[in-house]
């Protein structure tokens, strides 16, 4: 095997000279019985560009599954929240706690939290 012809590409073409030195040098290990050093090498090359690819997948799945979108129930202000986490509505300052994928008022202790209903008056006089 002509060791030269590498180097002259090297000076020639440095971007690809840069590359085949690295197969040069891959295949110089593997013929030396290193092959598992180039392998591991690439293993952990493998998984350095795959991790960040998993972990974004990892936490938009989090994110789908733990940020809750829904109205203030005060005020129907449009309120984005985390689940189970407590907050205060940025509009009229209700204390608020999302949970099954909507927001509910926060109750202070023995409070009974009621909802009001418009009862038209002439049904009242039926
Ligand atoms: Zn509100």
């Amino acid at each position: 095997m002509n060791q030269n012809s590498p180097n002259q590409l090297q000076f020639n073409f440095s971007g690809v000279g840069c590359w085949l030195t690295l197969i040069a040098g891959a295949w110089l290990l593997g013929a030396l019985g290193l092959g598992w050093l180039v392998k591991s090498f690439l293993v952990l090359v493998a998984l350095v560009l795959i991790a960040p690819i998993i972990l974004f997948g990892v936490f938009r799945w989090w994110l789908q599954r733990t940020i809750v979108e829904g109205q203030c129930p005060a005020c129907n202000f449009n309120l984005t929240g985390l689940k189970g986490a407590e907050s205060v509505c940025p509009s009229c300052g209700t204390a608020v706690k999302a949970e099954s994928g909507r927001f509910q008022r926060v109750a202070s202790e023995g409070a009974i939290d009621v909802e009001a209903v418009d009862v038209a008056a002439q049904q009242i006089e039926d």
